[in-house]
């Protein structure tokens, strides 16, 4: 008697000495068999495929399970495929082994199968994984009874290699069982879309690109629908899905960025968008910041609020209560709107309090708030914890009103404190391989001022699209929107030990976006790494570097290297805050802070995180200087600038001693670090060093 399933697996149009990847749902098998009673015996259906390939191929099913991603062990002997029955029945077999990786792993039989086996790299879809040996080996794809759009990874194995804008790996760390039952933390990237992004492939029109350039075959046997896909033909109809379907023009223009803006333009955007909101230490327009980010830039950006009611201290300071305001204003005795907070949020004392008063002149003028030195100007003032009422205008209209001291004003201030409201930050973690962190710390409690702060808001979000796009992360990045001081505080009260165990170095960022100098605030002694990195940076930036020292701090470093507390962190401006005139007032506007200076910002904190990501210790193997020549590192005919080359690379390799940093020797030698990373990179390929350690 023909036994339908088992005659399904005869006839498969697999060939003696192929690479077999079998993709499958067999419950449909399986039930026929029922209803035909007879007993589905998966092993003999496995038999039979591996009688088809012989020994001189290789068998492959898939193993998947992403629980990982959730912080649930793997434990390689135990955890079972999420992907259907037929890997979790190879898996049970002595003739099978599983790969490593914990999320994409596969039962592997035949040639390759210690090979395959031995395979371990973070990058879960990269080079280096099964999935690339699938493509370089022109294996076969057997799809059983899938739908094509449930199972078609090598897809985003495309996309990694693409380096796709909608994409990015995400790592995962937990614990790791291996097949000897030794428990180690391990740590696998997963490609993941960005989460504000909303980005359509469409797998039904690919699979019929397969079928019609030969890249895939389908036929049907009784109920079953098989169809053969040749990985290595499908590959370049991805790419060009990918490009031709514009997933990456959908991903860059998508909801507020619908225009075709580049980053720097971008970076002006958000704060040409965020400007007009009133924000404060605490309120509405605090979230509606954060929001904004969440939903156009940062998907993955969590937005917490800490609880008035329930912390009503903060280690050393009271809990401002949460500040929201509807209306403020000033009207003369005819019903003229002299100070209007909704024409310029800066015009309201920041905490003010309510008010529905007529007074004269005289006596509205002690709640006035003006710059002598700045007549045009309206400040920037707050009375955070003192309870009180003001407004902020210009100096010259100050003036003008004092001519009539005696003539009468309303005022109406409509705002209100909230005990039980909370106070709201944003925090945002891109895991890297390693568990160490860098703290990268903005502020979002001023109203409408571009470079302070609306600039630090700008480079962080661009600095996490950045972070996020490097194919290998090796530090965890944590990136924090908190309002100044006591967002600070809270944030060392929810995380202090974590911080202290984990952060090797960080930045507040500050005034970052307008044309004038590059600065920094050192931390108190001068002497962390954080320091070294951003002295080496500014020193190549710019031919005019301003450190200034922690006795003229003023932002979040006052928290976050504050005696018990010693965190590494230095603050980063362009021109440092209280330094230009148009400090706290309406005059940092949308004209002070422009798409050049935000993109010098960025480049200013990318090379520092450049050198953190890459800052290793080298060691060249050779007794006495290597022969140049026998590795192509000598230039055999003299060109302009190739002395100057030869002369850099032999001191580079005088100084690797393997306790020197690359950053080491870029101090030494007085040049930018990228350039010593360069030569680092060309001595790596020739294997001509060991890497010894990184510095931190
Ligand atoms: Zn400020």
């Amino acid at each position: 008697m023909l036994i339908p399933y088992l005659e399904l697996a005869r006839n498969l149009k697999i060939s003696s000495g192929s690479t077999v990847f079998i993709s499958s749902d067999i419950s449909r098998l399986a039930f026929e068999a029922l209803e035909n009673n007879i007993d589905f015996n998966v092993n003999e259906f496995i038999d039979i495929i591996q009688d088809k390939i012989g020994n001189e191929g290789t068998l492959l099913f898939p193993v998947y399970n992403w629980d990982f991603c959730h912080g649930i062990p793997f434990n390689y002997n135990k955890t079972v495929g999420k992907t259907g029955l037929l890997g979790n029945a190879a898996l049970k077999r002595e003739d099978f082994k599983r790969t490593k990786n914990a999320l994409y792993s596969f039962a592997v039989w035949g040639k390759d199968k210690d090979f395959l086996c031995s395979l371990d790299p973070v990058i879960s879809l990269g080079r280096n994984t099964v999935f690339e040996y699938l493509h370089r080996n022109n294996a076969i794809n057997v799809v059983l009874d899938v739908a094509f759009s449930d199972h078609y990874t090598i897809c985003h194995y495309v996309e990694q290699l693409l380096g796709v804008p909608y994409r990015y790996n995400k790592y995962f760390k937990s614990d790791y069982i291996d097949e000897h039952g030794n428990v180690s933390r391990k740590t696998y990237s997963m490609s993941v879309r960005y989460l504000e992004l909303d980005v359509q492939g469409n797998a039904d029109a690919l699979y019929d690109e397969f079928l019609k350039h030969g890249a895939a075959y389908e036929e049907k046997i009784g109920r079953h629908t098989i169809s053969y896909i040749d990985i290595a033909k499908s590959i370049p109809l991805i790419e060009k899905d990918i490009l031709e379907n514009n997933a990456a023009m959908q991903a860059q223009f998508k909801g507020q960025f619908d225009k075709k803006l580049s980053s720097d333009e971008r970076m002006y955007k958000i704060i040409k968008d965020l400007f007009p909101i009133t924000r404060s230490i605490s309120g509405n327009g605090n979230r509606q910041t954060l929001k904004y980010l969440k939903e156009n830039c940062l998907g993955e950006l969590k937005i917490l609020e800490y609880s008035i009611a329930d912390n009503p201290t903060i280690f050393d300071w009271e809990t401002p209560y949460e500040w929201n305001i509807d209306e403020a204003y000033i009207e003369d005795e005819n019903g003229n709107i002299i100070i209007d907070f909704k024409n310029n949020n800066l015009h309201i004392l920041g905490y003010s309090e309510s008010v529905d008063i007529t007074i004269p002149f005289s006596e509205l003028d002690e709640h006035l708030y003006s710059l002598e030195d700045d007549i045009d100007a309206i400040p920037y003032v707050t009375s955070y914890y003192k309870t009180r009422w003001g407004f902020c205008l210009s100096h010259r209209q100050r003036e003008e009103l004092r001519k009539q001291p005696e003539k009468l004003y309303h005022v109406v201030i409509k705002s209100n404190f909230n005990k039980n409201g909370s106070i709201t930050y944003g925090e945002l973690i891109i895991n890297g391989y390693e568990d160490d962190e860098i703290l990268i710390s903005t502020y979002i409690c001023h109203p409408s001022m571009a470079n302070d702060n609306l600039s630090g808001i700008a480079v962080a979000t661009k600095i996490a699209k950045y972070i996020y796009a490097l194919p290998e992360r090796k530090y965890t990045y944590r990136i924090i929107f908190i309002p100044e001081t006591i967002g600070a505080l809270i944030y060392l009260k929810e995380n202090i030990n974590h911080l202290q165990k984990y952060v090797k170095a960080g930045f507040v960022l500050s005034c970052i976006g307008d044309d004038g100098d590059y600065s920094c605030v050192h931390t108190p002694y001068n002497n962390t790494y954080t320091d070294k990195i951003v002295t080496h940076v500014l020193k190549h930036i710019t031919d005019t570097p301003k450190e200034y020292s922690y006795i003229e701090r003023g932002s979040d470093e006052r928290q976050f290297c504050a005696p018990n507390v010693n965190l590494p962190i230095c603050t980063l401006s362009r021109t440092k805050f209280g330094k230009f005139k148009e400090y706290h007032t309406s005059n940092d506007n949308l004209d002070f802070v422009t798409e050049k200076g935000l993109q010098g910002g960025f480049e200013y904190v990318k090379k520092c995180i450049e050198i953190l990501e890459n800052n290793n210790l080298y060691q060249i193997k050779t007794i006495g200087e290597p022969q140049l020549g026998k590795y192509g590192l000598y230039p055999t005919i003299s060109q302009k600038g190739s002395a100057d080359y030869t002369r850099r690379l032999t001191n580079i390799i005088a100084y690797l001693n393997g306790e020197n940093s690359i950053l080491d020797i870029a101090e030494i030698l007085n040049v930018p670090f990228n350039e010593v990373l360069e030569i680092i990179m060309q001595l790596n390929e020739k294997n001509l060093i060991n890497i010894v350690g990184t510095e931190k």
